[in-house]
């Protein structure tokens, strides 16, 4: 999947991208999912969201977003190459799975159409999909809208990140009613500091949602 050598299996990853491959299992924070030490509660968060609460919820993610795993979301992103969905949804499944329940509705973080004309697919919109398609649930593509072509947030600051989002983003008048009472998950492939989907959340709340989970591929560790 992310080196091009061949394996067993059509989809997997070799075994050297195997060991390069940090997923979060075990004890992770029960807000953005990155594992954390073994402690005596049952909810436990880490530094990062600790500090800085998310607007969300819970949270999951399958990779770190170090070695083999940058690497699939970086694929993903910027080479087209949608036939690591599958695999990749696999996981993200996996790491959300506790998080759903009957009243969910799967919402992905919105791209603006000119981001949008020029890589021509929304990642997170085809993982949000194809997450729908397995565990079943409920997928509102067009639910979110960003309604100014936001800056690349690369490079910002986390403070930066968030006064670059203020009011980039409304909910669809189409779904004004849909979402009161629901259970929202928010899809993203790469969570850094959480500012997209926090502004995300925020609107979803707003708009009636009962719970505010959020589920991403691939979460950076430690935001600067
Ligand atoms: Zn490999
Ligand atoms: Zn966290």
């Amino acid at each position: 999947m992310a080196c091009g050598v061949e394996t067993e299996n059509e989809r997997g990853l070799c075994q050297s991208c195997w060991v390069d491959t940090h997923f979060a299992t075990g004890q992770v924070c029960d807000s953005c999912g990155v594992p954390v030490p073994e402690g005596e509660q049952d909810v436990i968060h880490c530094d990062s969201c600790l500090s800085f609460p998310p607007a969300w919820d819970q949270g999951r993610c399958s990779v770190l977003y170090v070695g083999a795993g940058r690497k699939l979301a970086l694929l993903l992103k910027h080479s087209d190459r949608l036939d690591l969905v599958p695999e990749m949804i696999k996981w993200m499944y996996a790491s959300c799975a506790s998080l759903l329940d009957e009243n969910t509705v799967i919402i992905p973080v919105p791209l603006h159409r000119f981001r949008l004309l020029r890589r021509r697919f929304n990642q997170a919109a085809v993982l949000a999909q194809k997450l729908g398609n397995l565990s079943g649930d409920i997928v509102h593509v067009d639910a979110l809208r960003r309604i100014k072509p936001t800056k690349t947030q690369k490079n910002m600051c986390r403070d930066e990140r968030f006064k670059n989002l203020d009011q980039s983003m409304i909910l669809n008048p189409r779904f004004k009613d849909r979402l009161k009472g629901k259970s929202v998950l928010l899809v993203d492939d790469v969570m850094t500091t959480g500012a997209t989907l926090s502004a995300c959340a925020e609107i979803c709340r707003a708009a009636g949602a009962k719970k505010v989970n959020v589920v991403t591929f691939a979460r950076v560790a430690r935001p600067e």
